[in-house]
Parts: structure tokens; C-alpha cells; sequence
């Protein structure tokens, strides 16, 4: 009786159920990707008060689909996951011209993106069941995720990513001790070479919107943001709109649903308005949605937000519902309009990457397509931290002045 609230899973697209005791990952009859059922009867006559000690994820285990961890990674960065802050720039709320702005900051996770609220997850379902090595597909945040979080709990890693992946982040991996291979391709095609291994080795895969429990940990975001902001930010008074980044569409999809079980239990009234963000070199669900269809075509991605260039997106049709089930919208944008967001970030004292820039800069263009209005309150999601790719930083702003160690030279500079 460890799990009393898991009942089991259903497939997104079909609606097949599977009991909670099986291995699996997606549907076997269609591949959809598989909602992870909760029993929340009991939630709804009783709320829980949460554990106000508890200054992470776990606060909100009533809610999630595995057991308490107890002592397990107690006083690691396993038991640090979530619980970021919620920041509110007054310069850049004012330059919008929305009600109010705010900055949901997943960069201070402990290894500095939102990838470590599923790896949270993932792992306590990998040891609750028993499994050895973790592996995961990934442009590097998700292995970063898995391979630190893993590292704190003492388990193997592998993790396969494109070769192309930002210096910093293959970095972060190799300190956690993952097995790190760096596949001479796409993000897609390390996705596909995972999977064979998977298969091979049998291993445990974490692979974002292929493993149900990256979704159960992406949630909690959600009620992390309806206990800061209050019901009123989800009533009819204040509509709040969230913006977030979509590679695969796995957090999207979280917040998703995770803002719909706070609807089901009755403690908020309505669902914010969700908005999804890409890459106008990586649209393949933005695409679908302005054809509005739910067959999703596969794309080439090219964009320099690595973390979200995606050919083939993992949870895409959820991702899509998230956002027309809650009336909010696609927006696509290009490279430059990152790079200026990095800027504007950076500017309210926030060094983001790339993906995370993203965001606010589908803000201005639903800001500047009416979308979003000044009766509005948004919310952006800071997905990770700039220093995730240092390089793309520098490429959004001047160089530095180079000068002789000297007075003369600092005068005549300025
Ligand atoms: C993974 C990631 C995203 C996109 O999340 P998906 O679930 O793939 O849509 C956005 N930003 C950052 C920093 C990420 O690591
Ligand atoms: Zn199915």
C-alpha cells in the first residue's frame, strides 16, 4: 500500500488502461503517451494541509504518483528539487504593459533547469521498483537532470545527446559521472539510439514524454505557482497566462495538468490560459496548431535554443491540448527575438538560456498580437540558467572593453 493514490495509466490517444504495476513507458497499441491515473477522491473531501517544512517538490507528495522518499537523498540536491522563486521585474513589467509580470525561476534547481523536477521523479520510481541504470536521452538539461539528482543518491547514469550540445552542459554530465555519449547527430537521433539500448540493455528510461513520470514531476510547478499567486490569480478577477518554452512538449503538458487537478479538487476555479513558445526554426507543434490538426509533421530543427530544438516532439499532442483546452495559443520566434530577450532578462538581474529567453519573448508577441492585454497578468517560465550556454549568451550582447591597467586608459575609454 505504498502508492494508494497510483491506480494506474491511460493512453493520451486511445484511452487503453494499464495497471500501475507494469513497466512502461507508451501505449503498445498506438505509442501515445501514457496519463498517469490518481485516485483523488479522498483529496477532494479532505485537503491536505502541505508540509510548510518541506522547501521542495516533495512538499506535494499527497499529489504525486510515488512513495515518500523518507531518508532517501535526505540533505542532497535530490531532496532540493522545486520550490524555486517566483520574481516580479517592475522595469520589464512596466515596458510590456501588462497588469502584472511574473518570472517563474527554474534555473535554481539544483542543476539549474526545470529537467530536474522529472528526474526527481523518475529516480524515486526507478528505486521504488527496483531497476539499476538510469538512461536518458537528452540536449543536455534532461541528462544534466538525471546524472546530478542520481550522482546524490549513488546510482549509474548513461546518457546519450547531440554532439553538438553546449560545452557547459556535456560538462555538467561528465562531473555528475554519468557514461556520456555523444552521438554524431541530432537530439532525435540520440532519442532513437536510447531506446534501442533500452531495449538492448535493459536499462531504466528516463526519456522525456516517453517515461509518464517526467510529466508527474513537470506538474508540481503548478501548484507551486497557484500557492504563490492565490485562487484569485484563477479566477474570472485576474486571468493569468503562463508562457513557456516547447521542445517536446513534456512541461507544457505538466503544467497542464497540473493546473487541472487543482480545477478537479476544486481549490482554484478556472485554468490559467497556457501559452507554448517556439522556435520558428523548431515549430512542429506550433505548426500543428495553426493548422489545427493533431497530426504533428516532423520538422528539421534549426535554432541556437538547443533545448528546444526538437524534429520530433515527444508529448506533442498533449502539448497541443494544453494549449487549446485552456484558450491560450502557439507563438513562433525567431533567433534575434531570443537574443534580445536574453538581453531584456538579463537587464531585471535573470541570465537565462536560450529556451528560457524563449518565453518572454513569445510574451512581446502576444503582447504586440493583443493576446495579452494590459488587464492581464503573465507568468514566464525561466526554464534554465545562462550559464548553461555561455555562448549563445555572448552572442546577445557587445564585447567587453579591453584595456592597459591604467587610469588613463579606463578614462579614455569611457
Ligand atoms: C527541456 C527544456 C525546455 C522544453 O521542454 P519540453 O518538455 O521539451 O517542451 C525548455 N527550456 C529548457 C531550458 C529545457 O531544458
Ligand atoms: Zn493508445
Amino acid at each position: 500500500m505504498s502508492r494508494p493514490r497510483f491506480i494506474g495509466y491511460r493512453c493520451s490517444i486511445c484511452g487503453t488502461t494499464y495497471g500501475p504495476d507494469q513497466l512502461l513507458y507508451t501505449c503498445t497499441r498506438d505509442s501515445g503517451n501514457l496519463d498517469v491515473v490518481l485516485d483523488l477522491a479522498e483529496l477532494r473531501k479532505r485537503r491536505p494541509g502541505f508540509d510548510s517544512s518541506e522547501r521542495s517538490l516533495w512538499r506535494y507528495l499527497p499529489l504525486l504518483p510515488v512513495s515518500d522518499p523518507g531518508e532517501l537523498g535526505l540533505h542532497t540536491p535530490f531532496r532540493s528539487v522545486g520550490c524555486t522563486p517566483l520574481f516580479s521585474p517592475p522595469r520589464l513589467n512596466r515596458s510590456l504593459g501588462i497588469r502584472r509580470l511574473w518570472i517563474k525561476d527554474e534555473g535554481r534547481n539544483p542543476t539549474a533547469s526545470y529537467k530536474d523536477r522529472a528526474s526527481a521523479l523518475v529516480i524515486r520510481r526507478a528505486l521504488e521498483i527496483g531497476v539499476g541504470t538510469l538512461v536518458t536521452a537528452s540536449t543536455g538539461n534532461a541528462g544534466a537532470a538525471l546524472a546530478g539528482l542520481a550522482a546524490a543518491v549513488g546510482r549509474q547514469t548513461v546518457v546519450f545527446a547531440p554532439r553538438s550540445a553546449p560545452e557547459a552542459k556535456i560538462a555538467q554530465l561528465l562531473v555528475f559521472g554519468a557514461r556520456v555519449f555523444l552521438v554524431e547527430g541530432n537530439y532525435d537521433q540520440a532519442v532513437d539510439l536510447s531506446l534501442q539500448a533500452v531495449e538492448a540493455f535493459g536499462w531504466y528510461c528516463r526519456n522525456t514524454g516517453t517515461n509518464p513520470f517526467t510529466l508527474e514531476g513537470k506538474k508540481t510547478a503548478a501548484y507551486e505557482i497557484w500557492e504563490a499567486l492565490g485562487q484569485d490569480a484563477f479566477s474570472g478577477v485576474e486571468p493569468l497566462a503562463v508562457f513557456v518554452p516547447v521542445g517536446d512538449g513534456n512541461i507544457i503538458s505538466g503544467l497542464h495538468r497540473g493546473f487541472e487537478e487543482l480545477v478537479e479538487l476544486g481549490w482554484i476555479e478556472r485554468l490559467p490560459r497556457l501559452f507554448g513558445v517556439q522556435a520558428e526554426g523548431s515549430a512542429a507543434i506550433a505548426r500543428a496548431f495553426a493548422e489545427g490538426t493533431e497530426t504533428i509533421r516532423p520538422v528539421q530543427a534549426e535554432t541556437l535554443a538547443d533545448s528546444i530544438a526538437v524534429n520530433r516532439p515527444a508529448d506533442g499532442v498533449r502539448a497541443l491540448r494544453a494549449v487549446r483546452r485552456t484558450g491560450g495559443a502557439y507563438l513562433q520566434v525567431r533567433d534575434e527575438q531570443i537574443l534580445a530577450a536574453i538581453r531584456e532578462l538579463g537587464r531585471a538581474g535573470l541570465f537565462a538560456e536560450p529556451a528560457a529567453a524563449a518565453a518572454l519573448a513569445g510574451l512581446k508577441r502576444a503582447v504586440e498580437q493583443k493576446l495579452v492585454g494590459e488587464g492581464d497578468s503573465a507568468l514566464v517560465v525561466r526554464t534554465g540558467s545562462g550559464l548553461k550556454d555561455v555562448p549563445a549568451a555572448a552572442r546577445a550582447v557587445p564585447e567587453a572593453t579591453i584595456i592597459e591597467p591604467t587610469l588613463q586608459a579606463v578614462e579614455k575609454a569611457l
